[in-house]
């Protein structure tokens, strides 16, 4: 079976006026299916790769024929990284984080605002495409970055929480002002959705 992308779980006008119809239209439309055929076209070349979930090649990069790793790698991660994000988002989402995580962000960071700082200026200071991530290592939280489509999975880590910092998810709106964009992101945040993945993340 190939991989697919889900459809988005709302409609591409409900996360207005934060991130715009038009850019999520292009952005799970057309940039995170051409992950998912690209991902699709690696597979096809070696087909024990198709029994696999595209999570577990992330977190076993090594075991990818070398022939197709980095598009696996590359588009693999596109994949998993854009189905996470479109659920990690809700019409009328944001607002303070509720739940475990909740108070686990106080613990580890002082305060949400702290938390938001502090993830904002790592996402703002990674120099060109990438992610921002919050992963629960060792008991504590950690905000972390990558370049390009790599998922934390490949670094043994579980992400609890990421923003898609590539132009393409925010240009139209926002042009360069990386800082507004992120900013207002957090408005759109699902956060019984961060609850399921920090419970999954402390297993
Ligand atoms: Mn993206």
């Amino acid at each position: 079976m190939a991989h697919e992308v889900p459809p988005l779980p709302y409609d591409y006008a409900a996360l207005e006026p934060h991130i715009d119809a038009t850019t999520m239209h292009l952005h799970h439309d057309k940039h995170h299916q051409a992950y998912v055929n690209n991902l699709n076209a690696a597979i096809e070349k070696h087909p024990d790769l198709a029994k696999r979930s595209a999570e577990d090649l992330l977190r076993n990069l090594d075991s990818v024929p070398e022939d197709v790793r980095t598009t696996v790698r590359n588009n693999g991660g596109g994949h998993v990284n854009h189905t996470m994000f479109w659920n990690l988002m809700k019409p009328n989402g944001g607002g303070a984080p509720t739940g475990k995580i909740g108070a686990q962000i106080t613990k580890d960071f002082g305060s949400f605002d702290d938390f938001k700082k502090q993830f904002n200026e790592a996402a703002t200071k990674q120099f060109g495409s990438g992610w921002g991530w919050l992963v629960y290592e060792g008991g504590k939280l950690k905000i972390v970055t990558t370049p390009n489509q790599d998922n934390p999975l490949s670094q043994g880590l579980y992400p609890v929480l990421g923003n898609d910092v590539w132009e393409h998810a925010y240009y139209l709106k926002y042009q360069n002002r990386r800082a507004d964009y992120l900013a207002a992101w957090w408005n759109t945040v699902n956060w019984d959705e961060v609850n399921k993945r920090f419970e999954q993340a402390a297993k």
